[in-house]
């Protein structure tokens, strides 16, 4: 049985808090992160080996056991559904809140409300709680636009100090959750490595102390 761990990280953002973490946890890569190219990293420890990967994608890879162990937001976990999936920590790190914008000036249509997202499956479940019924554009990058180019009414976004939102003109509007990164791991791998699991995360959660 091997005992080797393989750490998924999402790239951006996260990343700039997901290193000194784990540094306090013992865990150094041998290489820089943030500037090589390279997506496999080895650490200081031999049986720990770090994958560096896009943040929507983290929880794909814990689901499939091609990571034992992951590093993402609670906004993209809850729109994996985390299956296959053990939320273990919440490591506090890159908080932000998940937020609808628009216009402040702007009065929203009574009807359907056309939303643009990276999040659909959050964003209706919002809506749906509310018995709102709303068309869902989903995009994948710089939502801020669409409702300056008239694709949306409002978006759905991650929101930190709200200068984006200030750039293009747009107001937060509704607090839909608040977000921060958590520790997942991979259902099987728990049991099947059971010991150095224990032991990692016992170290990361004295790091987030
Ligand atoms: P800000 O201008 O500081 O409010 O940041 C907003 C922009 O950064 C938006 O494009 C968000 O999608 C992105 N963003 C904010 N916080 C995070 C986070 N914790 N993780 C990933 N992206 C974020």
């Amino acid at each position: 049985m091997t005992r080797e761990l393989t750490i998924a990280l999402a790239k951006g953002r996260i990343l700039d808090e997901t290193l000194p973490l784990l540094a306090r946890a013992g865990i150094e890569a041998t290489d820089d992160l943030a500037t090589s190219r390279k997506l496999v990293f080895a650490t200081n420890h031999k049986n720990i080996k770090l994958v560096l990967i896009r943040s929507a994608d983290v929880a794909t890879y814990v689901q499939y056991g091609a990571a034992d162990l992951g590093i993402a937001g609670k906004d993209v976990l809850l729109e994996h559904g985390g299956e296959g999936l053990y939320e273990r920590l919440d490591l506090k790190i890159a908080p932000c809140r998940l937020m609808t914008a628009g216009f402040a000036e702007r009065s929203l249509p009574r009807t359907r409300l056309k939303v643009a997202t990276k999040y659909p499956r959050i964003t209706r479940q919002f809506f749906l709680d509310q018995g709102r019924q709303v068309e869902l554009i989903k995009l994948y990058g710089s939502m801020e636009l669409a409702p300056v180019v008239g694709l949306a009414d409002i978006i759905v976004d991650l929101v930190d100090t709200g200068s984006t939102l200030k750039a293009n003109g747009l107001t937060p509007l509704d607090h839909i959750m608040d977000i921060s990164s958590r520790l997942i791991i991979n259902r099987a791998s728990l049991k099947m490595k059971n010991q150095p699991i224990r032991e990692l995360v016992d170290k990361i959660e004295a790091a987030v102390e």
